[in-house]
């Protein structure tokens, strides 16, 4: 069974809310849970059991983020339009087994998924405990867990100082658990499936120069190499999870199966996967670091003000005079960010940063003589302001 075709049968939900039932479904959940080694979507890869068990008996917020938080992803969007009832039901047995006290899903303002959303809510949400959807600014930060958490609180979407998890009551007191849309899908589908272990898929957002543009729905034993279009040169890399993700040599990235490229520690993150063909990439991963840096939520020193002298140094690898000079600075400069952030914004920007300074040594060799003979920045810029911001 599978998120977007062969979905499972829906939930029987007079068998869900049958009080004493209740505590052993939920142990049932977990063990199934455990079993499936089901793991959140961010970079962290955290076990959704364990996330879930540390909200036992505290009736949290149940928080569910829609909001596809990368400007070229689709897959939540893609979700909720496809299988919204395998989500309600994944929802609902999260909520029956934490006894949350509300579910809010959390939806980039003003886009097609929240007025699905709001009509799906419509139909079903009195099956769930008290809901909301919660509309959230389109920007990159706003849908970090604690932003979240924070949009559903007081209002304000950025990320929170926190001295304990969210799931302890980290922002305002009040214990909340943020589940992304996916794994909450995926909870329903191994609810469904049971023991033996179910066989999980993901969902990934295809883009660049890919054979068909989009989201899939893959297993670990989906090899990277079919991505590639057909009867075109081969691809120079592959940027795998998003923004704040790593850079591969297509050559290598190639050879990778799902779950290879989890064993060899490469986050997939939100699922984003770009093939870069013909475009510069000195002048792509500028694009995405000043679009990183203009999204930092202004709050931590070496996010609000490395970020932009990264994004800076990054483009004057673009210029034969300042190159040479540009890459020393950012090969400084970039150990010296990482984990000192109130969030992970500023990690995944220089780990984005610093894979592409390797995987690209070459390249930027060429600029440094001014011998690139790539698209312009303008032509490489074009399918990331093509997207959705
Ligand atoms: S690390 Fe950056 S984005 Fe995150 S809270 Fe600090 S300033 Fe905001």
């Amino acid at each position: 069974m599978a998120l977007l075709t062969n979905q499972p049968a829906r939930l029987n939900w007079s068998d869900l809310h049958q009080q004493p039932d209740r505590d052993h479904r939920g142990a049932r959940l977990l063990q199934a849970l455990e079993n499936a080694d089901l793991r959140g979507r961010g970079g962290a890869g955290f076990p959704t059991a364990t996330k879930i068990r540390s909200s036992l008996g505290s009736r949290p917020m149940l928080i569910v983020n829609v909001c596809d938080g990368e400007p070229l992803v689709s897959k939540d969007a893609v979700l909720v339009s496809r299988s919204p009832g395998l989500l309600i039901d994944g929802v609902a047995l999260v909520a029956a087994a934490t006894q949350a006290r509300e579910v809010v899903f959390a939806v980039h303002a003003d886009t097609p998924t929240e007025a699905a959303l709001r009509a799906l809510l419509g139909r079903e949400g009195q099956l769930l405990p008290p809901s909301r959807v919660m509309a959230v600014p389109a920007r990159y930060v706003s849908s970090e867990e604690s932003s979240l958490a924070s949009r559903a609180m007081d209002g304000e979407a950025r990320p929170r100082f926190r001295s304990v998890p969210l799931t302890h009551g980290g922002v305002g007191g009040s214990p909340v658990l943020v589940l992304n849309a996916e794994t909450c899908a995926q909870v329903a589908v191994i609810w469904s499936a049971g023991p033996p272990r179910a066989q999980l898929t993901r969902l990934i957002t295809a883009s660049g120069a890919v054979r068909r543009p989009g989201v899939l729905e893959v297993d670990d034993r989906f090899q990277l190499a079919e991505l590639a279009r057909p009867g075109f040169g081969e691809p120079q890399a592959v940027l795998l999870g998003g923004y704040g993700g790593t850079w591969l040599p297509w050559s290598t990235a190639r050879q990778h199966t799902i779950a290879s490229l989890a064993q060899s520690g490469v986050p997939l993150g939100a699922g984003l996967v770009y093939l870069i063909a013909d475009e510069c990439p000195v002048a792509v991963v500028g694009v995405i670091l000043r679009y990183l840096a203009a999204e930092s939520a202004g709050q931590c020193g070496p996010c609000m003000f490395g970020l932009p002298a990264v994004a800076t140094d990054w483009v004057q690898l673009l210029d034969p005079a300042k190159a040479a000079a540009a890459r020393q600075r950012l090969a400084r400069r970039l150990p010296v960010i990482s984990g000192r952030g109130a969030c992970r914004h500023p990690d995944g920007a220089v780990r984005q940063a610093a894979s592409a300074l390797s995987v690209f040594a070459r390249h930027i060799d060429f600029h440094l003589s001014g011998q690139c003979v790539r698209p312009s920045v303008a032509a490489a810029a074009a399918p990331f302001l093509a997207g959705a911001w």
